[in-house]
């Protein structure tokens, strides 16, 4: 497998700092943010004369990424009726090869990860993100190591394994993050998914998979922009790509307007004042892929940066929009059925008009925690 990294890609430079480093893996984000106590994500960065690069592509680090053919997936429109009140868009990542919009994150950080020459990968997960990375480093010929808590889908554990995973399994959340740490300076195993606390977020190389979401709703709309996009989030990943890639297409000014979806107010409580460094309280049996209590500057920076909003959603509310989609047609996983919650309650409150023009990210098939 023949690996070609982008000539235009020049390094990456930190989100809150903008200081510039090497193309290299930086696991713990940017290092001068970090001994500030503020931990933050690099991003890549890309000469800016893409003169050879078609109209409306976003940047990729690497030319001939490892795929199973992730990406492309429809975005569903004359849904009438899926929110009361309002016409909305779904762009349908259940249809990635593995269920959920992770894929383009592991299609994107398993090339890096073989580019760079390590034997495998290790991954902090709540389901999705660990079987998407098992199913690319399959396909790669890299090792694959996902640490789980003992609360995650015993049929979840299994897809792992079946794609050939090792699964290891800790009580509690943070334990999780307390073993990927230990591969912070590994040369044969790359962390993929943030252990720094507060958190930086997931791998830079990663995160430019999602890019690709924001370049495939501009074309299917002729490359009109929606006024908002609505993501579910945890600790920004897939928000801060989307952000991104809006932003490399149309310029910081035009980018759609995001809202974040949460399980309990974190964004929405910095948004209104608290200190994004501080623990949120709250829980969700309902919705573990948007849990836990730590925000990431990358969240905040996605919807600040985007004029945009965060929306929490409580589980019971969720649970009872999950049932009704499946029986529409629709079988999203609850923290994707949440987006929809999301959208019923911003109109409900008038912060989304009802002719507004929103595209809402279904992030997974339900299918997976059958
Ligand atoms: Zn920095």
């Amino acid at each position: 497998m023949t690996i070609v990294q982008n000539p235009r890609l020049t390094g990456l430079a930190c989100l809150r700092c903008d200081r510039r480093y090497e193309i290299a893996d930086h696991t713990t984000g940017c290092p001068a943010c970090l001994a500030e106590g503020a931990p933050a994500n690099l991003e890549c960065v890309y000469r800016p004369d893409g003169a050879d690069r078609p109209a409306g592509r976003v940047e990729q680090p690497y030319l001939r990424p490892v795929t199973l053919g992730e990406g492309g997936t429809p975005l569903l429109t004359d849904l009438a009726g899926v929110v009361p009140g309002i016409d909305v868009a779904l762009k349908w990542e259940g249809a990635n090869p593995t269920g959920s919009h992770k894929d383009r994150f592991s299609a994107a950080v398993v090339t890096r990860a073989a580019h760079a020459g390590y034997e495998g990968v290790v991954a902090a997960s709540s389901g999705n993100a660990g079987v998407s990375l098992a199913a690319y480093c399959g396909r790669a010929g890299l090792r694959c190591e996902v640490a789980v808590t003992d609360d995650t889908p015993a049929r979840v554990v299994e897809l792992m394994r079946d794609l050939g995973a090792d699964v290891v399994s800790f009580p509690r959340s943070e334990q999780r993050w307390e073993h990927t740490a230990r591969y912070r300076d590994s040369t044969l195993m790359l962390p993929v998914t943030n252990f720094v606390v507060p958190p930086v977020g997931s791998s830079p190389f990663g995160i430019e998979g999602y890019k690709l979401v924001a370049e495939e709703i501009l074309a299917d709309r002729g490359g009109s922009a929606p006024e908002w996009v609505v993501v579910p989030a945890s600790r920004g990943d897939l928000a801060w790509g989307v952000h991104l890639g809006f932003r490399e297409l149309l310029g910081a000014d035009a980018v759609p307007r995001l809202c974040l979806v949460e399980p309990f107010p974190r964004v929405a409580a910095v948004l209104a004042g608290a200190d994004q460094w501080a623990t949120f309280p709250g829980d969700t049996r309902v919705m573990p892929s948007l849990g836990g209590n730590l925000l990431a500057a990358q969240s905040v920076e996605a919807v600040r940066r985007s004029r945009g909003h965060a929306e929490p959603v409580d589980d019971e509310s969720v649970r009872a929009e999950t049932r009704r989609l499946w029986r529409t047609g629709f079988p999203l996983e609850p923290s994707s059925a949440a987006g929809l919650v999301a959208v019923s309650r911003a109109l409900a409150a008038g912060r989304i008009n009802p002719d507004a023009d929103v595209v809402v990210l279904a992030t997974a098939h339900g299918l997976k925690g059958m």
